[in-house]
């Protein structure tokens, strides 16, 4: 039961009304990373929960998501203003001047329509959690840099809640996801197979013009890592390993793989 309270969670106030500002600030009211897509994801994920309590936390962070679509609402729409009536201010978003009349409407900051494809929903609650911890933090960051876009300090004020409430929410998904008890690698109940489980194909070779590295990290060696050196090339070193006709393509190979690769293919 949704119930609306005529308050904002958090008093907003804009001191200098600027209509592109306005326009940024839809990118977290009906962009990929905004309100409503917090607020829809959470709650529909909510819905189809089976666990009592970690729905009960869905359901609540869900609803807290739509009162923060408000906040970000209200915020926009006194940035937009200008556009009413103002023919400069209205080309900062020509759509919501012409069509929406100068008030805010499910768009992104480039006036793609918001869309229920923005939602991850699997079913899975420990992986829900996992979408909704990476959610909370692509918001946040869009938060930080709308901050840095502004000086209005009313505006800094209320994105700065809306920011640290993404980290609050963050860190109940994390709780709720450890208390689940699993471990980090285990998705679902099929095991994954032990032959390809610990295998890092090492796609790439050699260094680049740009100071490109071929790296080496905890992320590909070390514990169980098996490094494979570029898979791609193994047919063709095999093919030299045997000598013949495929051993110029062993030489060739160290400098020039692409033409050692197509002869070897021969
Ligand atoms: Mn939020
Ligand atoms: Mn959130």
């Amino acid at each position: 039961m949704y119930h609306h309270v005529k308050k904002l969670m958090y008093t907003v106030n804009v001191g200098n009304p600027d209509p592109a500002f306005g326009n940024m600030l839809l990118e977290q009211f009906g962009g990929a990373n905004g309100e409503l897509a917090a607020a829809m994801q959470y709650s529909v994920q909510g819905l189809n929960c089976d666990d009592p309590e970690r729905k009960d936390l869905l359901m609540d962070i869900g609803t807290e998501e739509l009162s923060h679509l408000e906040i970000v609402g209200t915020l926009a729409k006194m940035h937009l203003k200008p556009m009413k009536k103002n023919r400069s201010a209205a080309e900062a978003d020509p759509l919501i001047a012409i069509a929406g009349g100068g008030g805010v409407g499910l768009f992104n900051s480039m006036g793609n329509a918001w869309t229920a494809d923005y939602l991850k929903v699997t079913g899975e609650l420990d992986v829900d959690l996992r979408s909704n911890i990476a959610a909370e933090a692509r918001a946040k960051i869009v938060y930080e840099r709308l901050i840095n876009f502004t000086d209005d300090s009313g505006s800094i004020d209320a994105l700065k809640f809306l920011m640290t409430r993404e980290i609050t929410h963050m860190k109940a998904f994390m709780a709720a996801l450890d208390s689940m008890g699993k471990g980090p690698l285990e998705i679902g109940k099929i095991p994954p197979d032990p032959t390809w489980v610990n295998k890092y194909m090492d796609d790439s070779t050699g260094e680049g013009d740009r100071g490109e590295i071929n790296a080496r990290g905890p992320w590909n060696e070390g514990g169980d890592w098996k490094i494979v050196e570029a898979p791609a090339f193994k047919t063709f070193r095999q093919l030299a390993e045997n000598g013949s006709q495929a051993s110029t393509s062993a030489t060739s190979l160290k400098t020039r793989p692409t033409k050692a690769g197509r002869k070897g293919a021969r």
